[in-house]
Order: C-alpha cells, then sequence, then structure tokens
C-alpha cells in the first residue's frame, strides 16, 4: 500500500506528488527548483548570517542604541 504525498511546489504553488524519484522535490520540475536558487543566490531570501563564530558580545549588540 503506498500513499501519496502532496505538497505545494514552493516557487509556483503548484500541487506536486512527493515521489523520491523526483529529483526536484519539493519543486515541481527542476525548473521551479532552479528558480528558487536563483532567488537565493540573489540575496532576495537571503538567511541571516551570524557574524563570525557564534561568541557573545554581549556590549557590542546594539551599537546605535541611545537612551
Ligand atoms: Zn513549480
Amino acid at each position: 500500500m503506498k500513499k501519496e504525498i502532496e505538497v505545494e511546489c514552493p516557487e509556483c504553488k503548484k500541487k506536486v506528488v512527493w515521489d523520491s524519484a523526483n529529483p526536484s522535490r519539493p519543486f515541481c520540475s527542476e525548473r521551479c527548483k532552479l528558480l528558487d536558487l536563483g532567488a537565493w543566490a540573489d540575496g532576495s531570501r537571503a538567511i541571516p548570517e551570524q557574524p563570525d563564530g557564534l561568541e557573545f558580545s554581549a556590549q557590542n549588540d546594539e551599537p546605535q542604541s541611545e537612551y
């Protein structure tokens, strides 16, 4: 018994069956996958990056804050 799982393509919102044979999943197609990756590379969907290292700099949190 095989159950099909449907997901929405993050790029075009088309319903797409989650199939392990589909290398583009969760995208509906290679094209949408590339479009999405392009958006990332573009910086329009950038992940907020951690500054060098994860060390705390408690004193330096908001340089511009004024009281
Ligand atoms: Zn798509």
